[in-house]
């Protein structure tokens, strides 16, 4: 039986990121703008993010450990308008997935573009979850994320 390994394969990409120094583009305002980059495993989906996000959370709801496969979600949002994406893209009740090799890389909604954090190229991405969603489903041994909002379910 093939064994999953948890091995980066993209070396290069990750010691590039060591830095920590996203690229830089000029906005339409001519100030310097950050993008930030995402693809799925097998790399057939790839995205880009023009700015920061606007929030960030986790989420420990029973859809999103399904969805995610494990015990929690990080998430981050970007206004739509942000968002630009590239390869073939399954869609089950909202959320992005690659056709190919299946992972979860965001969600679409008119306004807003939810981009799974691991999704994205840099790791670990830089940004702070804001928020806690769903509190009464994280396991045990995990403690709250300080100063993070904390919520028991969805956010009211
Ligand atoms: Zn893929
Ligand atoms: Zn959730």
């Amino acid at each position: 039986m093939a064994k999953v390994r948890h091995l980066e394969k993209d070396s290069a990409i990750n010691e590039t990121d060591a830095a920590g120094t996203p690229a830089l583009r000029k906005g339409p305002t001519g100030r310097e703008e950050t993008t930030v980059t995402g693809a799925c495993l097998c790399g057939a989906v790839k995205f880009t993010l023009a700015g920061d996000p606007i929030r960030a959370g986790l989420c420990h709801c029973q859809d999103c450990r399904r969805a995610s496969g494990s015990a929690f979600s990080m998430f981050l949002i970007w206004d739509r308008s942000a968002f630009a994406c590239t390869g073939p893209t399954g869609v089950y009740e909202g959320r992005s997935f690659c056709s190919s090799c299946g992972s979860r890389v965001f969600s679409l909604r008119p306004e807003e573009a939810e981009i799974m954090a691991g999704a994205l190229d840099r790791a670990p991405t830089g940004f702070t979850p804001g928020y806690e969603l769903w509190t009464k489903r994280r396991e045990h041994w995990l403690r709250p994320l300080r100063p993070a909002e904390q919520f028991e379910e969805d956010r009211s």
